[in-house]
């Protein structure tokens, strides 16, 4: 679960990371009230579930507590788009009202799961700021990397070296050390999926302070943080995803394709991709129904691909255990009777009454066509594309 900058700064604070002093805003006149309570330079910031917001006006340094509101209020209630959200952007709520640093030098630090080792591994840079992608990709001998051990934590000696990879000025040495040590306990004690912080700065009198803050929760481990769970904003995810998210279903956008896929599990959705694609049809969507789901969720699963405007053909690829094949066909069948969707519909079934599935696709005079198995659905969908005139 994604948080936002002024919650992932709540959390900061409460682990004794130090962060600028800011206030978050929901309408233009309390931006001004808590610029003017600064009382000196200030930025406001566009409290989204994105980064890359510096680059397209959703980070702004200001002077006065009138200007302060004049960003505010151009910001508020408008979408930003940014080079991690889809064309659409996010809806900006909320902004956050920070004193305005004096920065000497931007470092980056993050801290993820390394699924490989099966450990958390810290990431620093001295090349913190808006191109640290391109350092990724160009340069990734600048990055440092260090692995926490599971059990001991990150030690002393591993939280000093990253601080004298990151080149901090020797009065901040050890201010450094003791923040990395507190961001490796907000990465753990929280059971964070993503902790990063980009920039770290050094500011000209050389304190070491957090000046950008997004920590990602795993979804799997909310149910020991009730507290956490509360941060929610699911304003931030698009309608479709809404949906989904309601639904108890799991629905992920895929720019530039065609295909809605539905399927259970997450490796038969990247199978059912790879198919997709193979069959000259890029998915434009796919939808996890998992492993338990109910005909009014399949129903609703469905009315969600449909209604996503890339899509002009269905796949459904179902291996059925504990889901039955019969449950899912008649989910289908009343969901598609319901839309009147006209759109060529494939369904591979296996598994748990995948006879009894097939049959009542089949016969339930819409525009569905039931394989047997994957090959089977492959080639029903190049059929399907060459009666669309858009075979390849
Ligand atoms: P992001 O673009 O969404 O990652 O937003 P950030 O919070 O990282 O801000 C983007 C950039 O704005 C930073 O890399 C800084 O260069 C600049 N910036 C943000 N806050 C301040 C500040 O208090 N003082 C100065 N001088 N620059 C800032
Ligand atoms: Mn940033």
């Amino acid at each position: 679960m994604n948080i936002h900058e002024y919650q992932a700064k709540q959390i900061l604070d409460d682990f004794g990371v130090p962060t600028p002093h800011a206030e978050v805003a929901s309408t233009a006149a309390e931006a001004k009230e808590i610029a003017a309570r600064i009382g000196r330079r200030v930025v406001v910031k566009a409290q989204v579930h994105a980064g890359g917001r510096g680059k397209v006006g959703g980070v702004k340094l200001v002077n006065t507590p009138e200007e302060a509101e004049q960003v505010a209020a151009s910001l508020l209630g408008s979408r930003l788009v940014t080079n991690q959200t889809g064309a659409n952007g996010v809806p900006v709520e909320k902004v956050m009202i920070a004193e305005a640093l004096d920065i000497k030098d931007e470092l980056y630090i993050s801290i993820v799961i390394d699924g490989d080792i099966g450990a958390p591994v810290l990431m620093a840079s001295t090349e913190g700021g808006m191109e640290i992608e391109e350092v990724a990709e160009y340069s990734p001998e600048k990055i440092f990397r260090v692995a926490g051990d599971p059990l001991i934590g990150l030690t002393t000696y591993h939280a000093r070296d990253i601080a004298l990879a990151l080149e901090v000025p020797a009065g901040a040495l050890r201010a450094t050390t003791k923040l990395i040590t507190d961001l490796y306990r907000v990465f753990i004690e929280n059971d964070c999926s993503l902790v990063e912080i980009n920039p770290l700065v050094i500011t000209q009198d050389d304190q070491i302070i957090a000046l950008d803050a997004k920590i990602n929760l795993e979804d799997d481990a909310l149910f020991r943080h009730p507290e956490l769970a509360k941060l929610r904003d699911s304003n931030q995810l698009d309608p479709l995803e809404q949906r989904a998210d309601k639904a108890d279903l799991a629905y992920v956008k895929l720019e530039g394709g065609r295909v809605g896929c539905m399927v259970n599990g997450a490796g038969l959705a990247m199978a059912t991709m790879d198919i997709a694609n193979a069959a000259g049809a890029p998915p434009a969507n796919f939808l996890d129904i998992g492993g338990s789901a109910d005909q009014g969720q399949i129903e609703e699963a469905f009315k969600i691909i449909m209604a996503d405007d890339d899509v002009e053909m269905i796949l459904v690829n179902l291996f059925a255990g504990i889901a039955r094949s019969d449950v899912v066909a008649e989910g289908i069948v009343a969901a598609a009777k319901e839309t009147n969707a006209t759109l060529p519909i494939v369904v591979a079934m296996r598994g748990t009454n995948a006879e009894k599935g097939i049959k009542i696709l089949a016969g339930s005079g819409l525009n569905i066509t039931g394989a047997p198995d994957l090959a089977g659905a492959t080639v029903a969908i190049k059929q399907k594309l060459q009666e669309m005139g858009g075979s390849n």
